[in-house]
């Protein structure tokens, strides 16, 4: 009973590991874009986890491809050979552009990054990394000292060699943004005003200059992008900001890290990985989450010369590349394919995204739509033109009336006030989801 486990949870589980909602939410099932709870409620899923289930909930061929590969082997590790690993790298990689062909598994995003570094570093034998100023990579030590300050509290000693540069922002702008945010609804939101983008220049300007004025020439080993900010916010960049960011930063000699562990397997409709959208092909590729529909799987792709770097400082893991978590991942690749789910992204994004704009134009509450695919972020705001975040009392109450009415939504962006509702690839887009967003968003039914 939820009694029972609150008892336990208060003994025997870190007080660390908060649950998201006042009243806890105790799962029992799950069965495609739909969650049940221990007395048989069912929600709508449009978190999906946390933008981990990529192709649905228990989807019975990953069940049976685990299922049997647990009675045949259940854990080898890096030391021997295992077929699964080795087909399973095959096909990763051939999911990637050419030159990545040299994969790392790993088990969580966090450990993908924090490997990432470490290659990084040990290849080009430099120190020093920059990321963007409202990034998420992580939460182990040294991915604290990565991702923003935003999302943890306490001083990290160990953050030495971590520069972050000015975050793009084109729904608040920092200059010129007028252009931007008067701007008519877009449907291509990487960039909000055309290829003439003042603000998307700015930011490069600014960029180029920090990188200057914080790391000396010669002594960057990497820089880092989500390719849409996830935790951020689903946050954009201006058009051609990341090519430009990529040229300056393999001008300096670093190298370039794709975080693909929101944007990658096709979530935004368009290409498989985010950075295909930005012109680029990343040095190192992170990917998590969506990799393994929810189970503990990530994997780093990078260069055979980058990657000779990690062979020569010398590296092991004993769970990366487990034999059932590579069948599930390869079981993943096969589902998306078969699916069309990234079409599925794209066709379903597109639906949802101008329902929501729909919604935008007659709830004031809706400051911005923004997204790609089945990445999609709605920051919802206490004053249109002032743009002033939701305060977080009344966002509470929001992200909780909605699961009143059984959905469940993530939520993110600096100030916490931007839901994430569609982060499922196979999202089907009924009736109920719809009806469900226009009530959360009228005043009437929020009761704010
Ligand atoms: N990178 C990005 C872009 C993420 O969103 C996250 C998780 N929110 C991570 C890395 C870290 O992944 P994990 O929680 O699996 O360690």
């Amino acid at each position: 009973s939820y009694d029972e486990m609150t008892l336990i949870r208060q003994r025997n589980v870190n007080p660390a590991l908060t649950t998201y909602y006042s009243k806890p939410l105790a799962l029992h099932q799950g069965h495609k874009q739909w969650l049940f709870d221990i007395n048989g409620r069912r929600y709508l899923d449009m978190f999906a986890g946390v933008c981990t289930v990529s192709v649905g909930h228990a989807h019975p061929k990953i069940t049976k491809a685990a299922t049997e590969q647990m009675d045949t082997l259940g854990h080898s590790t890096n030391i021997y050979y295992h077929t699964k690993l080795h087909e399973y790298a095959k096909k990763l990689a051939s999911k990637l552009p050419e030159k990545l062909e040299c994969i790392y598994f790993v088990c969580s995003g966090s450990e993908a990054n924090d490997l990432a570094l470490l290659m990084a570093r040990s290849y080009t034998g430099k120190f020093d990394v920059m990321s963007l100023k409202n990034c998420y990579h992580g939460m182990t030590y040294q991915m604290m000292g990565l991702t923003s300050n935003n999302y943890y509290k306490y001083p990290v000693p160990g953050a030495a060699g971590f520069f972050k540069t000015t975050n793009p922002d084109v729904y608040r702008g920092l200059w010129g943004g007028n252009k931007c945010r008067d701007s008519p609804v877009q449907t291509d939101r990487q960039c909000s005003c055309g290829t003439e983008c003042e603000a998307g220049l700015k930011y490069l300007e600014q960029f180029n200059y920090e990188l200057i004025h914080d790391i000396p020439k010669g002594q960057l080993a990497a820089f880092w992008a989500e390719s849409i900010q996830g935790v951020g916010g689903t946050v954009q960049f201006p058009k051609n900001y990341i090519k430009g960011v990529y040229e300056r930063v393999k001008n300096q000699g670093g190298l370039y890290v794709a975080d693909e562990v929101q944007t990658g397997f096709g979530r935004t409709g368009d290409t498989y990985w985010g950075f295909e959208s930005h012109g680029i092909i990343p040095d190192i590729v992170t990917m998590a989450k969506g990799i393994g529909n929810g189970y503990p799987l990530a994997a780093v792709a990078t260069t055979k010369e980058i990657a000779s770097g990690l062979a020569k400082a010398g590296h092991f893991n004993t769970f990366g590349g487990n034999p059932v978590a590579c069948t599930i991942g390869m079981t993943v690749l096969d589902i998306i394919e078969e699916e069309q789910l990234q079409e599925n992204c794209k066709t379903v994004g597109t639906h949802l995204m101008l329902e929501l704009e729909k919604l935008k134009s007659k709830f004031p509450i809706i400051g911005d739509v923004r997204g790609k695919g089945l990445m999609i972020g709605v920051e919802l705001v206490e004053d249109r033109v002032a743009r002033t975040p939701l305060k977080p009392d009344k966002m509470m109450k929001f992200w909780e009336n909605c699961l009143d009415m059984g959905l469940i939504i993530g939520k993110g962006g600096v100030f916490g006030n931007v839901i994430i509702p569609p982060n499922i690839n196979r999202l089907f887009i009924n009736s109920n989801a719809l009806l469900i967003f226009r009530s959360y968003a009228s005043n009437r039914r929020c009761a704010l």
